[in-house]
Parts: C-alpha cells; sequence; structure tokens
C-alpha cells in the first residue's frame, strides 16, 4: 500500500531501526517506545489487521517471531507483553498489522476499559 508507513519501512523507503528481518516478517524499534524495550513486528506484506484473512502459516511466522526479538533484546527472562492493537476500540493507529513486543519494566496490571 502506497502510503503505509509500514509498508514504506520495510521497504526501505523511510528509515527504520531493524531488529531483525527475513523473507516474510520485519522487526524494528518503535519511533515512540512506551516501554524501555518496543520493537514492532510486522508481515512484509500489507493485512490492515489480525482479522484480515491472514495465511496461518504467516500468522505463526509472526507470532515465532516474537520470543526471538525478546531474546534479541533481551528480556526473554525478565518477561514481557505482547499486544496486537486492532481496530477502533483496540486504538489501532497504524493500519500495517503489528505486533508490540514491550518490555523492559514491570507493567501495568490493569487491562480495563479507558477511563
Ligand atoms: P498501534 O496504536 O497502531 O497499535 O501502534 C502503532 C505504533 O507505531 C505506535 O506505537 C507508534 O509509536 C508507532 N509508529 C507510528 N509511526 C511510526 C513510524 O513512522 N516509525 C516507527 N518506527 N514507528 C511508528
Ligand atoms: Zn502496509
Amino acid at each position: 500500500m502506497s502510503d503505509c508507513i509500514f509498508c514504506k519501512i520495510v521497504a526501505n523507503e523511510v528509515p527504520g531501526t531493524i531488529v531483525y528481518q527475513d523473507d516474510d516478517v520485519v522487526a524494528f524499534e518503535d519511533a515512540n517506545p512506551q516501554l524501555p524495550v518496543h520493537t514492532l513486528i510486522v508481515p512484509r506484506k500489507h493485512y490492515d489487521h489480525i482479522g484480515d484473512n491472514i495465511p496461518t502459516e504467516l500468522l505463526g511466522k509472526l507470532f515465532a517471531t516474537v520470543p526471538r526479538i525478546a531474546k534479541i533484546k533481551g528480556v526473554d527472562e525478565t518477561g514481557y507483553r505482547v499486544v496486537v492493537n486492532t481496530g477502533e476500540d483496540g486504538r489501532q493507529t497504524v493500519h500495517h498489522l503489528h505486533i508490540h513486543v514491550l518490555g523492559g519494566a514491570l507493567m501495568p496490571i490493569r487491562m480495563g476499559p479507558a477511563d
């Protein structure tokens, strides 16, 4: 998608700090990190969100990349949180599927509705 910022990062058309890449997935640092570790994992191919008819094999590859990133970022022992914001209520702002890997500090417990 020509106007998608993550497609541009994947295509090296805009800079991103790449943490890992292979034929199907790319992981890069979030531009506005919420925690000491905040890395995004995306499929190279554009899908809007996790419900966008993604082949099961690709979904498996994306999630198999999570522990790999955790290890690269040094949070595999301490733990981390994996987040996939989806749609409006999920507060998805970039509409190219991405997995957030967050770590390096103790997470808030609360996961309920916004105040
Ligand atoms: P969402 O709210 O859609 O789940 O998360 C989008 C994430 O993408 C946010 O955490 C935001 O900081 C990050 N982001 C937005 N634009 C850019 C960008 O141009 N480059 C990078 N590396 N991250 C971005
Ligand atoms: Zn895209």
